[in-house]
């Protein structure tokens, strides 16, 4: 396994799919999801182009962040969020928090924010792929659910984000990235105060390029940089 060579090779594919759907390659951000690897290894991603990383776990994020020797543009927090660990992770300070899903959470990072007098960028995470084990709000309680949290003047909601379905079946991939754009222009074209429809996130190592054909412009991609990750 290269790092650098998949990092290139990564690179190449983003751009031939970006050319596919009309746009080029700096309207897309290649998020490296960074999670179960080392600090050392993040290191040599940040040695060879990469510039934004993701976690989902705060306490490994936490460990690693610290660790790292190369600079970083932009941390990415893509995972579950609970209340309790609201305070941990602003801590880190994320540029964007791709998973908000719960009112209750919102509402506690809104509490935050206000104390701490900043403005945090949020996306608001779909589930569009209407499996239970993932998270997510529902497609149909999307326009509602950005609405109310439009109101918590300390969040920003900024766009979308959503994870394919798991399975082989392109054309049902498809329909789930299809469905988010869908909902992202649908949500844009009602000009909510405080809300602006700017990233769609959506797309991993298996339907990256999926993905951005269907309009992704965040792009989270883990194991085709790294390899399998190993969880014991
Ligand atoms: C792990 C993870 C990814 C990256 O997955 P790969 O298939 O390894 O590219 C992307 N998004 C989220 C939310 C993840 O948890």
């Amino acid at each position: 396994m290269n790092i650098k060579d998949n990092i290139e090779e990564i690179e190449k594919r983003i751009v031939k799919a970006s050319k596919k759907s009309g746009r080029t390659r700096d309207e897309i951000m290649f998020l490296a999801v960074t999670k179960t690897h080392s600090a050392k290894i993040v290191d040599i991603a940040l040695d060879n182009k990469i510039e934004f990383i993701a976690e989902n776990k705060i306490q490994e994020a936490e460990n690693k962040l610290p660790a790292l020797t190369n600079p970083y543009k932009e941390f990415h927090f893509i995972g579950h969020l609970q209340s309790n660990k609201v305070k941990k992770l602003m801590k880190l300070k994320p540029s964007l928090i791709h998973s908000i899903d719960k009112f209750s959470t919102a509402e506690t990072l809104n509490s935050f924010c206000i104390k701490n007098n900043i403005v945090q960028k949020i996306l608001v995470q779909v589930n569009t792929s209407n499996e239970k084990s993932k998270f997510g709000i529902t497609p149909e309680e999307t326009v509602d659910f950005v609405k109310k949290v439009s109101l918590l003047k300390n969040l920003k909601i900024v766009g979308l984000m959503t994870i394919g379905m798991f399975t082989d079946n392109q054309l049902i991939i498809r329909d789930c990235f299809h469905k988010l754009k869908t909902l992202f222009d649908e949500i844009n074209l009602k000009k909510i105060a405080n809300v602006e429809m700017k990233y769609l996130s959506m797309g991993m190592t298996n339907d990256f390029e999926i993905a951005i054909e269907e309009g992704a412009n965040i792009v989270r991609i883990g194991s085709a940089i790294f390899g399998d990750r190993d969880y014991r």
